[in-house]
């Protein structure tokens, strides 16, 4: 794939936004009626229907949407993410818990204290790029040779996924050709002017053994520990969700219809050809069509639950919800994993304004020698926070800080389980086993 023209036409919709406040209104006005028409004329058929607007949906739909001969409709649960909460970076922590957050919750759990832990996902256009944290994260060199080991497939090694990370970004730090990419779609910068605790960190971290790196997304990434200086995707104080990146730019084009506020309920089939999707929308259903292609982009846990409701799944399963099989699918719903994290908490003496996305430093580590890839990890925070549960038993103090460590590759694994066949009913998440009892 050329790099080089794509990267052009990037810089030119960037200089399109970037020509003041007019030039956006008016690329936003021009949005807006392209896609109150758009939406006022729904078609029975599209080539691609993409589900979900979140971080894969936005590249899937913006990348289809390039070849103007196909017809593309993206559909989102959520609603407009051109709101403060979303849009200003400092105020990231204002949407947990929010109408743009689905606020899922696992079961209780016995190997957490018996504790129901809860997992926030986006819910709004954009879906976790809207109300995440901003920090830009690359996978680790080990983490991408595995998958392409596994997958048998070298498309998949760390040394193609570079070219691609390369390709994407548009890097705003001391120039380093080797490891990162200028001019792409995705604006990254190391966080500007940080706070004093985010250098602070970097050096409590080298103190301790951990060496200090120029960012984390370069030959950190090949290391077994680091520490820097987070690179976040905020411009002067602004969020840089995928969505706006990749979707927004092309919304003022025929091809690409963003619906919003209309829920995905099931896939529909001829045999076992999927042949479009059913959707919740103004009170009522519609089934529309997918010539080409359905792409499911829902999040690790709707993904599985549409999948299940629509009869992909472990026949078992459905069959006890009455769910008609179309394909015996075991693998739905199993392996669930996320990166199980503990907050501690300092008090300030003197407290110092959180900047940027609050989150300025991170650093990587592992927990017995011998190992060649990090298995923890650690952000700081530069405002204290907790869980609900945590913050009411414990309280939190009125100025703190927080660091934030994770298991980088949790051995535990749980699984989505339908409650229902109908969308109205959740989905249940537990783990079966937890590598760390946390309180
Ligand atoms: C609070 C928080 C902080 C995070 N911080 C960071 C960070 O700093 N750096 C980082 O790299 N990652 C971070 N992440 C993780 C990152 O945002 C996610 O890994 C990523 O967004 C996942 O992308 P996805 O496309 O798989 O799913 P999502 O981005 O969750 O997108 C799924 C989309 O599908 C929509 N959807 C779901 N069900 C339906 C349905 N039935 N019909 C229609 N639409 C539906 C959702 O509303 C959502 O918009 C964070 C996540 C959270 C929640």
């Amino acid at each position: 794939m050329n790099t080089n023209s794509e990267n052009k036409s990037f810089e030119d919709e960037r200089e399109n936004y970037q020509r003041g406040t007019d030039g956006r209104d008016i690329f936003a006005e021009r949005v807006r009626s392209n896609q109150c028409q758009l939406t006022s004329q729904l078609r029975h058929q599209y080539d691609f229907i993409v589900c979900g607007s979140g971080s894969s949906g936005s590249v899937v739909a913006r990348r289809l949407a390039e070849n103007p001969n196909v017809s593309v409709l993206l559909i989102e649960a959520g609603g407009t993410d051109d709101l403060p909460s979303v849009m200003e970076a400092n105020q990231w922590p204002t949407n947990l818990g929010s109408d743009r957050d689905w606020s899922f919750q696992g079961q209780p759990n016995q190997h957490v204290n018996g504790r129901s832990i809860p997992f926030s996902m986006g819910k709004t256009l954009g879906g976790g790029s809207s109300i995440n944290v901003m920090v830009w994260a690359r996978g680790h060199k080990h983490d991408w040779d595995f998958f392409a080991s596994v997958a048998n497939d070298s498309a998949w090694s760390y040394e193609s996924v570079l070219k691609i990370y390369r390709r994407l970004e548009d890097w705003h730090g001391v120039p380093d050709p080797m490891y990162r990419g200028t001019g792409g779609p995705v604006f990254v910068q190391p966080a500007p002017e940080p706070n004093p605790l985010a250098p602070a960190t970097v050096e409590a971290a080298r103190v301790v053994g951990i060496p200090t790196f120029e960012n984390p997304n370069g030959r950190m990434m090949e290391a077994a520990k680091g520490a820097s200086i987070s690179d976040v995707r905020v411009r002067n104080g602004k969020r840089e969700s995928i969505f706006r990146s990749y979707v927004f730019p092309y919304m003022d084009r025929p091809n690409l219809t963003v619906l919003s506020h209309a829920l995905v309920t099931r896939l529909t089939f001829q045999g076992k050809r999927v042949t479009g999707v059913e959707i919740s929308y103004r009170d009522a259903i519609y089934r529309i069509g997918a010539a080409i292609e359905v792409v499911l982009s829902l999040g690790a846990i709707h993904t599985p639950k549409v999948l299940m409701q629509s009869g992909i799944g472990d026949e078992s399963e459905l069959r006890r919800f009455g769910i008609p099989v179309v394909q015996h699918l075991p693998g739905v719903g199993q392996n669930f994993q996320d990166h199980v994290a503990f907050d501690c908490v300092w008090e300030y003496e003197t407290a110092l304004e959180p900047r940027n996305n609050l989150s300025e430093a991170i650093f990587f580590s592992t927990s017995q020698s011998g190992l060649d890839s990090p298995d923890l990890f650690v952000c700081q925070a530069e405002v204290p926070k907790t869980t609900v549960d945590n913050a009411v038993r414990f309280g939190l103090p009125s100025a703190g800080w927080t660091l934030f460590g994770a298991i980088a590759n949790p051995k535990s694994r749980g699984r989505l389980r339908l409650t229902g066949a109908n969308l109205s009913d959740s989905i249940s998440t537990s783990r079966r086993a937890a590598t760390a009892t946390c309180m």
